[in-house]
């Protein structure tokens, strides 16, 4: 193949295929535009194909809300719009709190949560033990998100990357971007040997979104996040809501086929293999507070743990928005291990501000140099 016939044009290229590149893929193709995504594994074949699998806006960050709220009338119509449900179930998820000052920051959410239209219903000691008896006495009170619920991680982002492409767009896996530039007039990505050219580029590289970000001026503290996950074998289904406790330190949900999928802690990794593995002594720590939460689970088989590799920021919301160095570069990444509830918005968002030039949804929280400018501030 000659040097010429490896150049590729397109009106939007985008690199990474996860939860937000494909859904910008699939908002863009759905508009006529010509898109062309640039994976350098499989699609969703990190942190967006092996998380826990929450589809959940109780307890967000209030800037996130409207994202979220977006995000979960998405869901709810997936089968419409890709073909398929990634097995999302709306089971309901169920905060809980195991002191008074849990108790406490679960009624102080309930505010947040009435200013951005998201239901909450909070429970006292006696109607959460009436209501699930299988929790355990540590518990003292819950906050019930009836709109809220689970989804299967590995469907998701090939389910949209294959609606996106039924839609026009060219989805190409295990195409690294290793070169990339802005020549004034457009960018100009190398990858397998190829070249891509596209006037706009959309930066969906999750934690590998830092160095492209960096690559165009614009470092951002992005640290690699591994939250440690196990599973059991199958146990008769009896645990409907997806669980959670205030600051997070246990998760826990049953799919119906009875496995028990739990989260809490920090595995490791190194993102420049990409390698990640849970750690055995958080898994432990994790089946503990589990049993604390349901008593029951202490029959519980855990089969098998992982982690994978998510970009965190320093204030735990993703960078969202168009570059402040650079026209026409817009990112999504660093979603600090709550992005895959948001995903399915993230397309139509970016979507949004490369065609319309605009996005309802307020992004002021979610800028790039937000992090410049706390360090001149504190100088
Ligand atoms: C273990 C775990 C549990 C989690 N649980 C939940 C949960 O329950 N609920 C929730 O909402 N969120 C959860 N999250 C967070 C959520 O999974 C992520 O925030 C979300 O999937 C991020 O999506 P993304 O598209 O930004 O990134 P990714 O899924 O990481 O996709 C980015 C892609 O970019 C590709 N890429 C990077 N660099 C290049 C390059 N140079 N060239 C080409 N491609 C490149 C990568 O290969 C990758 O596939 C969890 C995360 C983890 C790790």
């Amino acid at each position: 193949m000659s040097a010429l016939s490896s150049l590729h044009d397109a009106d939007v290229l985008i690199v990474g295929g996860g939860g937000a590149g494909t859904s910008a893929a699939l908002h863009l193709a759905l508009r006529g535009t010509k898109v062309v995504l640039l994976e350098r594994g499989q699609i969703g074949g990190q942190a967006s194909g092996v998380n826990y699998g929450g589809v959940r806006q109780q307890g967000r960050h209030p800037a996130e809300l409207p994202i979220a709220r977006r995000s979960r009338e998405i869901w709810g119509r997936l089968p419409e719009l890709i073909g398929s449900d990634a097995e999302f179930e709306n089971t309901g998820h169920l905060k809980l709190a195991r002191n008074a000052e849990e108790e406490a920051d679960l009624v102080a959410y309930l505010d947040v949560a009435r200013d951005y239209g998201l239901p909450l219903h909070f429970m006292g000691n006696n109607e959460v033990h009436e209501t699930y008896p299988f929790l355990g006495q540590a518990i003292v009170a819950g906050s019930f998100a009836p709109e809220d619920g689970v989804a299967n991680p590995r469907l998701l982002a090939p389910g949209i990357a294959h609606a996106a492409r039924a839609a026009g767009a060219i989805i190409r896996e295990f195409m690294n971007v290793d070169r990339i530039q802005h020549d004034g007039a457009g960018f100009m990505a190398e990858a397998g040997g190829e070249t891509f050219r596209a006037p706009v580029m959309i930066n969906t590289a999750g934690f590998w979104g830092g160095a492209i970000a960096e690559r165009f001026g614009e470092p951002v503290p992005v640290a690699p996040f591994n939250p440690n996950m196990m599973v059991s074998e199958p146990m008769p289904y009896f645990i409907v809501p997806n669980l959670g406790v205030v600051g997070g330190n246990v998760y826990l949900r049953q799919t119906r086929r009875g496995n028990i999928v739990f989260g809490g802690g920090y595995g490791i990794s190194d993102p420049s293999v990409p390698w990640s593995r849970p750690l055995p002594e958080v898994s432990r720590e994790i089946m503990g507070l589990a049993i604390q939460l349901v008593p029951a689970l202490v029959s519980a088989t855990v089969i098998r743990s992982w982690t994978g590799i998510d970009g965190e920021m320093p204030d735990h919301i993703p960078v969202i928005g168009p570059s402040r160095t650079i026209p026409n570069l817009f990112h999504a990444f660093g979603f600090s291990g709550h992005g895959f509830q948001l995903g399915p918005a993230i397309g139509s968002i970016l979507a949004e501000l490369v065609l319309d030039g605009q996005t309802e949804i307020p992004l002021e929280a979610f800028r790039i140099d937000r992090f410049a400018d706390t360090a001149a501030a504190v100088q």
